[in-house]
């Protein structure tokens, strides 16, 4: 599905402040909350888009990156391949902003019994530019909670300790009706005797306490396409830590974090490198092998090389996560003038010094600033 422009899904101006975002985002959660369009397709839709370009829009640095790139820079975050239950664990807390108070209330019926949901575990995962150009699978080892083996999650010490829950008959939840904006709801709750469970355990079990999950650590394989930039984030769904009850588990979010490289500066998916030639190459003209991140490219240098001669390398640059094609290495040559010279070495600079063609004579026109313009054309 084509994406729309965040400011135009909020219906607000680039320039718009955090507080009308606020506005815009809480009227187009209350017009189109699902509670007031049941079973309608279309306002989920509207009311997921809506959530996701807040969730950018409201935050300094990925609003900067969103304008800067796109869509292109949020690659990995897509509020639509989420359901709902994700979306109000994600922006639950906004909705509290607004005082909606526990906004979930009347959402959780939805599945009959209202299940328990481990919480989400954040990770960084640090990757070089060379990780980033080919995409890199990796193991990470994350400490969590998992099911209990003893009671495969129950918490309780045997079938036998397992009752079904008076409270609730077994429910899970309880209900009455509530006055709120929509008008009459009913509202269920989850029963506070059974934690939405349905069922009480009489005796715990020993190896849990009856929580049904224990401390423990899992190696999760991580698949990070090509492409990727500092400050995108992974979620993982189920992936997170494990939930009481046998309940849903949280997701594991990976934050992505870029290594500082030793010879590439990155813009986007172009690659930049400073390179420097010495001054006889330069008069001279030469063939050089200078670094990229898939190794070495052959490079001519033309005699008559000035310092700062841009070079573009095309598709020597980083993948696109989208897979629209690679961005390019552009290439500043330098060149080296030597710090010290030799007794030698200064006479024949000496013989040469004076010499017609060692008079500069830059080019009439291009400054600096036209000419890196220019290049960016
Ligand atoms: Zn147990
Ligand atoms: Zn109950």
């Amino acid at each position: 599905m084509e994406k729309r422009d965040y400011y135009e899904v909020l219906g607000v101006a680039k320039t718009a402040t955090l507080a009308e975002i606020k506005k815009a985002y809480r009227e187009k959660a209350l017009k189109y909350h699902p509670d007031r369009n049941p079973d309608n397709k279309e306002a989920e839709e509207k009311f997921k888009e809506a959530a996701e370009a807040y969730e950018v829009l409201s935050n300094e640095e990925k609003r900067a990156r969103y304008d800067r790139m796109g869509h292109a820079g949020m690659s990995g975050f897509d509020a639509h391949s989420m359901n709902m239950d994700d979306i109000f664990a994600q922006f639950g807390s906004l909705f509290e902003d607004f005082g909606f108070g526990n906004f979930r209330g009347g959402f959780s019926s939805r599945s009959g019994h209202s299940v328990q949901r481990g919480s989400n575990i954040r990770i960084k995962v640090k990757l070089t530019l060379e990780e980033i150009s080919k995409g890199v699978e990796k193991n990470i080892k994350v400490q969590k909670f998992v099911k209990c083996n003893t009671c495969n999650g129950s918490g309780a010490k045997n079938k036998d300790a397992i009752k079904t829950c008076t409270t609730c008959s077994g429910r899970g939840y309880t209900v009455r009706t509530q006055q709120s904006i929509f008008g009459h709801m009913q509202v269920q709750s989850e029963c506070s005797a059974c934690h939405g469970s349905g069922k009480i355990v009489t005796e715990k079990c020993s190896a849990c306490s009856g929580n049904g999950v224990v401390k423990g650590e899992d190696i999760t394989a991580i698949r990070i396409p090509a492409g990727v930039a500092d400050g995108m984030q992974f979620s993982m769904r189920g992936k997170g830590n494990a939930a009481p009850n046998n309940g849903e588990n949280g997701d594991l979010l990976i934050l992505i974090q870029e290594e500082k490289h030793s010879l590439f500066e990155r813009d986007g998916n172009n690659l930049y490198l400073e390179y420097y030639i010495s001054f006889s190459q330069a008069a001279l003209g030469d063939s050089v092998e200078i670094p990229t991140l898939e190794g070495k490219a052959k490079i001519k240098i033309t005699s008559g090389t000035q310092p700062s001669t841009l070079l573009r390398l095309n598709g020597k640059g980083l993948p696109d996560i989208q897979g629209y094609g690679k961005g390019d290495l552009i290439v500043n040559i330098n060149v080296w003038v030597p710090k010290s010279l030799t007794k030698e070495e200064k006479q024949l600079m000496e013989q040469i010094a004076n010499s017609e063609n060692f008079k500069p004579q830059p080019p009439k026109q291009a400054s600096f600033f036209q000419r890196v313009k220019h290049f960016f054309e």
